[in-house]
Protein backbone atom coordinates (compact mmCIF):
# COMPACT_ATOMS: atom_id res chain seq x y z
CA UNK A 1 0.00 0.00 0.00
CA UNK A 2 1.50 3.45 -0.79
CA UNK A 3 2.62 5.04 2.68
CA UNK A 4 0.75 8.24 2.28
CA UNK A 5 -2.61 6.15 1.67
CA UNK A 6 -1.23 4.14 4.88
CA UNK A 7 -1.19 7.28 6.42
CA UNK A 8 -4.35 8.53 5.78
CA UNK A 9 -5.93 4.92 6.79
CA UNK A 10 -4.11 5.60 10.09
CA UNK A 11 -5.70 9.19 10.90
CA UNK A 12 -8.83 8.45 9.13
CA UNK A 13 -9.82 4.56 10.79
CA UNK A 14 -8.52 6.25 13.98
CA UNK A 15 -10.85 9.09 13.74
CA UNK A 16 -13.82 7.00 12.87
CA UNK A 17 -13.69 4.74 16.09
CA UNK A 18 -15.60 6.69 17.78
CA UNK A 19 -18.51 6.02 16.07
CA UNK A 20 -20.34 3.23 17.50
CA UNK A 21 -23.38 3.46 15.39
CA UNK A 22 -21.80 0.08 14.03
CA UNK A 23 -20.40 -2.14 16.88
CA UNK A 24 -16.94 -1.89 16.89
CA UNK A 25 -14.01 -3.26 18.75
CA UNK A 26 -10.74 -1.95 19.15
CA UNK A 27 -7.06 -2.72 20.28
CA UNK A 28 -3.92 -1.14 19.88
CA UNK A 29 -1.39 -3.88 20.39
CA UNK A 30 1.42 -3.83 17.84
CA UNK A 31 3.33 -6.50 16.23
CA UNK A 32 6.59 -7.27 18.12
CA UNK A 33 9.35 -9.67 17.32
CA UNK A 34 8.84 -10.25 14.11
CA UNK A 35 4.86 -12.10 15.38
CA UNK A 36 2.22 -12.43 13.02
CA UNK A 37 -0.67 -10.10 12.77
CA UNK A 38 -1.11 -6.12 14.00
CA UNK A 39 -4.08 -4.97 15.50
CA UNK A 40 -3.16 -1.53 15.93
CA UNK A 41 -5.05 1.13 13.36
CA UNK A 42 -6.76 -1.44 11.06
CA UNK A 43 -9.73 0.35 11.09
CA UNK A 44 -11.90 -2.84 10.96
CA UNK A 45 -14.64 -3.76 12.78
CA UNK A 46 -17.82 -5.37 13.07
CA UNK A 47 -21.36 -5.56 12.94
CA UNK A 48 -24.70 -7.93 12.81
CA UNK A 49 -27.31 -8.13 9.86
CA UNK A 50 -30.78 -8.31 10.54
CA UNK A 51 -30.49 -11.96 10.53
CA UNK A 52 -27.96 -12.52 12.49
CA UNK A 53 -24.48 -13.25 10.51
CA UNK A 54 -21.47 -11.01 11.84
CA UNK A 55 -19.55 -9.18 9.27
CA UNK A 56 -16.75 -7.12 9.58
CA UNK A 57 -16.65 -3.45 8.13
CA UNK A 58 -13.61 -1.14 6.86
CA UNK A 59 -15.00 1.50 9.20
CA UNK A 60 -13.32 4.91 8.14
CA UNK A 61 -13.93 8.66 7.34
CA UNK A 62 -13.67 10.46 4.21
CA UNK A 63 -11.93 13.28 5.87
CA UNK A 64 -11.19 14.28 9.43
CA UNK A 65 -11.50 17.87 8.41
CA UNK A 66 -14.37 19.47 9.82
CA UNK A 67 -16.32 23.23 9.61
CA UNK A 68 -17.96 22.91 12.99
CA UNK A 69 -16.78 23.05 16.41
CA UNK A 70 -18.27 20.54 17.84
CA UNK A 71 -16.94 20.66 21.54
CA UNK A 72 -17.14 16.41 22.23
CA UNK A 73 -15.84 15.33 18.96
CA UNK A 74 -11.91 14.63 18.01
CA UNK A 75 -12.25 16.08 14.45
CA UNK A 76 -13.70 19.30 15.64
CA UNK A 77 -12.28 22.36 13.87
CA UNK A 78 -10.35 24.23 16.94
CA UNK A 79 -8.71 20.28 17.83
CA UNK A 80 -4.70 20.49 16.80
CA UNK A 81 -4.61 17.24 15.32
CA UNK A 82 -3.42 15.46 11.88
CA UNK A 83 -5.80 16.35 8.99
CA UNK A 84 -6.19 14.12 6.24
CA UNK A 85 -8.73 13.31 3.83
CA UNK A 86 -9.08 10.36 0.86
CA UNK A 87 -10.16 11.18 -2.57
CA UNK A 88 -13.25 9.51 -3.79
CA UNK A 89 -10.89 6.92 -5.56
CA UNK A 90 -8.96 6.18 -2.76
CA UNK A 91 -11.75 5.05 -0.58
CA UNK A 92 -12.78 2.97 -3.85
CA UNK A 93 -9.45 1.26 -4.02
CA UNK A 94 -8.99 0.39 -0.59
CA UNK A 95 -12.31 -1.26 0.17
CA UNK A 96 -11.62 -3.14 -2.75
CA UNK A 97 -8.33 -4.01 -2.34
CA UNK A 98 -9.33 -5.12 1.19
CA UNK A 99 -12.75 -7.13 -0.44
CA UNK A 100 -10.96 -9.17 -2.68
CA UNK A 101 -8.79 -10.14 0.31
CA UNK A 102 -11.32 -11.12 2.23
CA UNK A 103 -10.25 -8.85 5.07
CA UNK A 104 -13.61 -6.97 5.24
CA UNK A 105 -17.52 -8.11 3.67
CA UNK A 106 -18.02 -4.23 4.00
CA UNK A 107 -18.04 -0.44 4.44
CA UNK A 108 -19.10 1.81 7.29
CA UNK A 109 -18.04 5.43 5.41
CA UNK A 110 -18.46 8.12 7.73
CA UNK A 111 -16.84 12.46 7.27
CA UNK A 112 -16.27 15.51 9.08
CA UNK A 113 -18.12 17.91 7.06
CA UNK A 114 -15.34 20.12 4.93
CA UNK A 115 -17.07 23.16 2.89
CA UNK A 116 -20.85 22.25 3.28
CA UNK A 117 -23.04 19.23 4.08
CA UNK A 118 -23.70 18.95 -0.54
CA UNK A 119 -19.84 19.02 -1.07
CA UNK A 120 -19.13 15.91 1.31
CA UNK A 121 -22.52 14.32 0.77
CA UNK A 122 -21.68 14.08 -3.30
CA UNK A 123 -18.46 12.93 -2.81
CA UNK A 124 -20.21 10.24 -0.35
CA UNK A 125 -22.69 9.00 -2.69
CA UNK A 126 -19.99 9.29 -5.70
CA UNK A 127 -18.11 6.57 -3.25
CA UNK A 128 -20.91 4.31 -3.17
CA UNK A 129 -22.20 4.77 -6.49
CA UNK A 130 -18.79 3.75 -7.89
CA UNK A 131 -18.78 0.78 -5.60
CA UNK A 132 -21.95 -0.56 -6.65
CA UNK A 133 -21.82 0.38 -10.38
CA UNK A 134 -18.54 0.68 -11.73
CA UNK A 135 -16.86 -2.48 -9.58
CA UNK A 136 -19.94 -4.23 -8.77
CA UNK A 137 -19.48 -4.48 -5.43
CA UNK A 138 -22.48 -5.85 -3.30
CA UNK A 139 -20.74 -6.40 0.17
CA UNK A 140 -22.56 -3.89 3.06
CA UNK A 141 -22.39 -0.34 2.96
CA UNK A 142 -23.08 2.01 6.37
CA UNK A 143 -23.29 5.17 5.24
CA UNK A 144 -23.79 8.35 7.34
CA UNK A 145 -25.83 11.25 6.36
CA UNK A 146 -24.56 14.36 6.13
CA UNK A 147 -26.93 17.04 8.25
CA UNK A 148 -28.39 19.49 5.71
CA UNK A 149 -27.46 17.87 3.04
CA UNK A 150 -30.21 18.16 0.07
CA UNK A 151 -32.80 15.74 -0.39
CA UNK A 152 -31.39 14.51 -3.83
CA UNK A 153 -28.53 13.24 -2.55
CA UNK A 154 -29.82 11.75 0.84
CA UNK A 155 -31.87 10.26 -2.23
CA UNK A 156 -29.33 9.01 -4.38
CA UNK A 157 -27.13 7.53 -1.51
CA UNK A 158 -30.44 5.51 -0.38
CA UNK A 159 -30.19 3.42 -3.78
CA UNK A 160 -26.64 2.50 -2.81
CA UNK A 161 -26.60 1.91 1.03
CA UNK A 162 -27.78 -0.86 2.97
CA UNK A 163 -27.45 0.80 6.23
CA UNK A 164 -27.96 4.71 6.78
CA UNK A 165 -27.32 6.65 9.68
CA UNK A 166 -26.99 9.96 11.54
CA UNK A 167 -26.01 11.13 14.62
CA UNK A 168 -28.16 12.59 17.25
CA UNK A 169 -25.25 13.16 19.15
CA UNK A 170 -26.17 14.68 22.80
CA UNK A 171 -30.04 13.13 23.82
CA UNK A 172 -31.56 16.87 24.22
CA UNK A 173 -31.61 20.19 22.39
CA UNK A 174 -30.21 21.51 25.99
CA UNK A 175 -27.25 19.18 26.28
CA UNK A 176 -26.86 19.39 21.98
CA UNK A 177 -26.76 23.41 22.30
CA UNK A 178 -24.14 23.56 24.97
CA UNK A 179 -21.65 21.65 23.71
CA UNK A 180 -22.13 21.97 19.75
CA UNK A 181 -24.63 25.63 19.35
CA UNK A 182 -24.25 25.36 15.67
CA UNK A 183 -26.29 22.18 15.49
CA UNK A 184 -29.98 21.22 16.41
CA UNK A 185 -32.29 18.10 16.95
CA UNK A 186 -34.54 19.41 14.15
CA UNK A 187 -31.04 19.19 11.78
CA UNK A 188 -31.35 15.26 12.70
CA UNK A 189 -34.86 14.96 12.55
CA UNK A 190 -35.51 16.17 8.64
CA UNK A 191 -33.18 13.47 6.80
CA UNK A 192 -34.59 10.70 9.22
CA UNK A 193 -38.01 11.61 8.15
CA UNK A 194 -37.29 12.10 4.53
CA UNK A 195 -34.88 8.82 4.84
CA UNK A 196 -38.17 6.67 6.59
CA UNK A 197 -40.37 8.00 3.72
CA UNK A 198 -39.02 6.88 0.90
CA UNK A 199 -38.04 3.25 2.52
CA UNK A 200 -41.86 2.82 3.03
CA UNK A 201 -42.52 4.63 -0.65
CA UNK A 202 -40.27 2.42 -1.86
CA UNK A 203 -41.55 -0.87 0.07
CA UNK A 204 -44.94 -0.60 -0.68
CA UNK A 205 -44.12 0.46 -4.63
CA UNK A 206 -41.80 -2.98 -4.63
CA UNK A 207 -44.66 -4.82 -2.64
CA UNK A 208 -46.29 -4.30 -6.46
CA UNK A 209 -43.34 -4.13 -9.07
CA UNK A 210 -41.01 -6.38 -8.40
CA UNK A 211 -38.04 -4.56 -10.21
CA UNK A 212 -38.06 -1.46 -8.30
CA UNK A 213 -34.76 -1.22 -6.49
CA UNK A 214 -34.00 -1.41 -2.90
CA UNK A 215 -33.68 1.50 -0.98
CA UNK A 216 -31.48 1.52 2.03
CA UNK A 217 -32.80 -2.46 2.90
CA UNK A 218 -31.09 -2.46 6.43
CA UNK A 219 -32.70 0.96 7.59
CA UNK A 220 -31.73 3.79 10.05
CA UNK A 221 -29.88 4.49 13.07
CA UNK A 222 -28.44 7.01 15.41
CA UNK A 223 -25.98 7.33 17.93
CA UNK A 224 -26.33 8.78 21.15
CA UNK A 225 -23.88 10.26 23.61
CA UNK A 226 -24.29 9.23 27.14
CA UNK A 227 -21.91 11.48 30.21
CA UNK A 228 -20.89 14.26 28.22
CA UNK A 229 -23.63 16.41 29.47
CA UNK A 230 -26.13 15.68 32.80
CA UNK A 231 -29.43 14.31 31.02
CA UNK A 232 -30.50 11.24 33.47
CA UNK A 233 -31.38 8.02 31.92
CA UNK A 234 -34.54 8.64 31.63
CA UNK A 235 -34.36 11.97 29.25
CA UNK A 236 -31.88 9.61 27.08
CA UNK A 237 -34.31 6.67 26.83
CA UNK A 238 -37.23 8.51 26.53
CA UNK A 239 -35.59 10.43 23.22
CA UNK A 240 -34.74 6.95 21.80
CA UNK A 241 -38.37 5.98 22.31
CA UNK A 242 -39.40 9.16 20.58
CA UNK A 243 -37.19 8.45 17.86
CA UNK A 244 -37.60 4.53 17.59
CA UNK A 245 -41.27 5.84 17.46
CA UNK A 246 -41.14 8.23 14.98
CA UNK A 247 -38.62 7.37 12.34
CA UNK A 248 -38.87 3.74 12.59
CA UNK A 249 -35.22 3.30 13.52
CA UNK A 250 -33.78 -0.18 13.35
CA UNK A 251 -31.14 0.48 16.39
CA UNK A 252 -30.36 3.42 18.85
CA UNK A 253 -26.90 3.26 19.57
CA UNK A 254 -25.64 5.00 23.46
CA UNK A 255 -21.92 5.82 23.19
CA UNK A 256 -20.32 6.41 26.38
CA UNK A 257 -18.17 9.64 26.09
CA UNK A 258 -14.40 9.07 26.03
CA UNK A 259 -13.14 12.53 27.36
CA UNK A 260 -10.75 13.68 24.49
CA UNK A 261 -11.39 17.43 25.11
CA UNK A 262 -10.14 20.07 27.77
CA UNK A 263 -12.79 21.99 27.46
CA UNK A 264 -14.84 22.86 30.84
CA UNK A 265 -18.13 21.82 29.82
CA UNK A 266 -16.87 18.32 29.68
CA UNK A 267 -16.02 15.52 31.92
CA UNK A 268 -12.02 16.05 32.52
CA UNK A 269 -9.58 14.00 30.66
CA UNK A 270 -9.01 10.78 32.73
CA UNK A 271 -12.26 10.28 34.11
CA UNK A 272 -13.48 6.82 33.14
CA UNK A 273 -15.95 6.57 30.13
CA UNK A 274 -19.78 5.61 31.71
CA UNK A 275 -19.42 1.55 30.34
CA UNK A 276 -21.71 -0.03 32.88
CA UNK A 277 -24.19 3.21 32.30
CA UNK A 278 -23.99 2.33 28.58
CA UNK A 279 -24.35 -1.43 29.14
CA UNK A 280 -27.66 -0.74 31.22
CA UNK A 281 -28.74 1.68 28.72
CA UNK A 282 -28.75 -1.30 26.42
CA UNK A 283 -30.08 -3.66 28.43
CA UNK A 284 -33.38 -1.10 28.60
CA UNK A 285 -33.54 -0.61 25.11
CA UNK A 286 -33.71 -4.49 24.68
CA UNK A 287 -36.37 -4.18 26.73
CA UNK A 288 -38.69 -1.64 25.16
CA UNK A 289 -37.80 -3.29 21.70
CA UNK A 290 -37.70 -7.41 22.25
CA UNK A 291 -39.77 -7.41 26.02
CA UNK A 292 -42.97 -5.22 25.05
CA UNK A 293 -41.70 -2.49 28.25
CA UNK A 294 -43.12 0.79 28.14
CA UNK A 295 -40.73 3.37 28.45
CA UNK A 296 -42.34 4.77 31.13
CA UNK A 297 -42.08 1.78 32.74
CA UNK A 298 -38.57 1.43 33.20
CA UNK A 299 -37.73 5.15 34.25
CA UNK A 300 -40.07 7.88 35.77
CA UNK A 301 -39.52 10.99 37.99
CA UNK A 302 -38.97 8.64 40.84
CA UNK A 303 -36.61 6.90 39.34
CA UNK A 304 -35.39 8.90 36.42
CA UNK A 305 -31.53 6.39 36.65
CA UNK A 306 -30.89 2.64 35.59
CA UNK A 307 -29.40 1.15 39.03
CA UNK A 308 -25.89 0.42 38.29
CA UNK A 309 -26.08 -2.91 40.53
CA UNK A 310 -28.71 -4.82 38.91
CA UNK A 311 -30.46 -4.71 35.72
CA UNK A 312 -33.51 -2.97 34.49
CA UNK A 313 -35.46 -5.57 34.20
CA UNK A 314 -34.68 -6.92 37.54
CA UNK A 315 -34.86 -3.25 38.95
CA UNK A 316 -38.37 -2.86 37.79
CA UNK A 317 -39.42 -6.50 39.08
CA UNK A 318 -38.24 -4.82 42.91
CA UNK A 319 -40.10 -1.94 42.27
CA UNK A 320 -43.34 -4.13 41.06
CA UNK A 321 -43.17 -7.20 43.56
CA UNK A 322 -47.36 -6.73 43.49
CA UNK A 323 -47.54 -8.69 40.30
CA UNK A 324 -45.14 -11.43 41.60
CA UNK A 325 -45.17 -14.33 42.03
CA UNK A 326 -45.92 -15.31 38.15
CA UNK A 327 -47.54 -18.66 38.22
CA UNK A 328 -45.50 -20.29 35.41
CA UNK A 329 -47.75 -22.91 34.83
CA UNK A 330 -50.71 -20.34 34.30
CA UNK A 331 -49.08 -16.95 33.05
CA UNK A 332 -49.79 -15.13 29.78
CA UNK A 333 -46.50 -15.69 27.76
CA UNK A 334 -45.95 -11.31 28.27
CA UNK A 335 -45.90 -11.68 31.57
CA UNK A 336 -43.95 -14.74 31.78
CA UNK A 337 -41.32 -12.87 29.90
CA UNK A 338 -41.19 -9.70 32.24
CA UNK A 339 -39.83 -12.50 34.99
CA UNK A 340 -35.86 -11.57 35.66
CA UNK A 341 -33.78 -14.56 34.78
CA UNK A 342 -36.21 -15.27 31.73
CA UNK A 343 -35.49 -13.98 28.14
CA UNK A 344 -37.42 -14.34 25.35
CA UNK A 345 -36.26 -18.09 23.95
CA UNK A 346 -37.08 -19.75 27.46
CA UNK A 347 -40.70 -18.04 27.77
CA UNK A 348 -41.69 -19.21 24.61
CA UNK A 349 -39.92 -22.74 25.47
CA UNK A 350 -42.48 -22.26 28.90
CA UNK A 351 -45.78 -21.84 26.63
CA UNK A 352 -45.06 -24.31 24.58
CA UNK A 353 -43.83 -27.58 26.99
CA UNK A 354 -46.79 -26.78 29.60
CA UNK A 355 -48.93 -27.51 26.90
CA UNK A 356 -47.69 -31.28 27.72
CA UNK A 357 -46.96 -31.04 31.64
CA UNK A 358 -47.42 -29.21 34.46
CA UNK A 359 -43.69 -27.42 34.39
CA UNK A 360 -41.41 -28.24 37.83
CA UNK A 361 -38.24 -26.89 39.02
CA UNK A 362 -36.54 -29.80 37.02
CA UNK A 363 -38.49 -28.46 33.86
CA UNK A 364 -37.63 -25.16 33.93
CA UNK A 365 -33.64 -25.44 34.73
CA UNK A 366 -33.51 -27.31 31.65
CA UNK A 367 -35.32 -24.75 29.67
CA UNK A 368 -31.95 -22.34 30.33
CA UNK A 369 -33.97 -20.01 32.64
CA UNK A 370 -31.74 -18.51 34.99
CA UNK A 371 -33.63 -20.11 37.86
CA UNK A 372 -31.74 -18.80 40.81
CA UNK A 373 -32.81 -15.58 39.67
CA UNK A 374 -36.29 -16.42 38.19
CA UNK A 375 -36.95 -18.99 41.65
CA UNK A 376 -37.94 -15.31 43.99
CA UNK A 377 -40.91 -14.19 41.66
CA UNK A 378 -42.77 -17.53 40.20
CA UNK A 379 -44.67 -20.63 41.32
CA UNK A 380 -44.24 -23.50 39.90
CA UNK A 381 -45.89 -27.20 40.20
CA UNK A 382 -43.61 -27.86 42.64
CA UNK A 383 -42.96 -24.77 44.33
CA UNK A 384 -42.50 -24.44 48.41
CA UNK A 385 -46.15 -24.34 49.86
CA UNK A 386 -45.55 -21.28 51.03
CA UNK A 387 -43.46 -18.88 49.87
CA UNK A 388 -41.32 -16.30 52.09
CA UNK A 389 -42.82 -12.62 51.73
CA UNK A 390 -39.49 -10.93 51.25
CA UNK A 391 -38.98 -7.37 51.00
CA UNK A 392 -37.49 -6.14 47.71
CA UNK A 393 -33.98 -4.91 49.29
CA UNK A 394 -33.78 -8.47 50.39
CA UNK A 395 -34.25 -10.04 47.23
CA UNK A 396 -32.04 -7.66 45.71
CA UNK A 397 -29.37 -8.87 48.21
CA UNK A 398 -29.87 -12.34 48.32
CA UNK A 399 -29.41 -12.24 44.03
CA UNK A 400 -26.59 -10.01 44.31
CA UNK A 401 -24.69 -12.65 47.22
CA UNK A 402 -25.64 -15.69 45.26
CA UNK A 403 -24.71 -14.21 41.36
CA UNK A 404 -21.28 -12.64 39.99
CA UNK A 405 -21.97 -9.56 38.98
CA UNK A 406 -19.26 -8.58 36.98
CA UNK A 407 -20.13 -4.61 38.06
CA UNK A 408 -19.77 -5.57 42.07
CA UNK A 409 -16.44 -5.84 42.36
CA UNK A 410 -15.34 -2.75 40.13
CA UNK A 411 -16.77 -0.09 41.84
CA UNK A 412 -15.19 2.61 39.71
CA UNK A 413 -17.65 2.19 37.29
CA UNK A 414 -15.76 0.37 35.19
CA UNK A 415 -15.46 -2.98 33.55
CA UNK A 416 -11.94 -4.49 33.47
CA UNK A 417 -11.44 -5.60 29.63
CA UNK A 418 -8.55 -7.11 30.09
S1 LIG B 1 -20.07 18.19 12.59
FE1 LIG B 1 -19.64 16.04 13.05
S2 LIG B 1 -17.52 15.73 12.46
FE2 LIG B 1 -17.84 17.93 12.58
S3 LIG B 1 -17.19 18.50 14.64
FE3 LIG B 1 -19.40 18.13 14.73
S4 LIG B 1 -19.62 15.96 15.30
FE4 LIG B 1 -17.49 16.28 14.60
Amino acid sequence: MYERIREKLGILADAAKYDVSCASSGSNRKNENKGIGDAEGAGICHTYTEDGRCVSLLKILLTNHCIYDCAFCVSRRSNDIRRAAFTVEEVVELTMNFYRRNYIEGLFLSSGIFKNADYTMERLVRIVKKLRQDERFNGYIHLKTIPGASDELLREAGMYADRMSINLEMPTERGLKLLAPEKSHSEVEKPLKYIQNNITQFESEKALIKSVPKFVPAGQSTQIVVGATTESDKEILYTANAFYRNFSLKRVYYSGYIPISYDSRLPVIGSQPPLIRENRLYQADWLMRFYGFKVQEILDDLHPNLEIDVDPKLGWALRNLDRFPVDINTADYHMILRVPGIGVGSALKIVQARRFNRLHENHLRKLGIAFRKARHFIRYADSPMQLKEYEAGHIKNLILSEGKSKYQSNPDNQLSLF
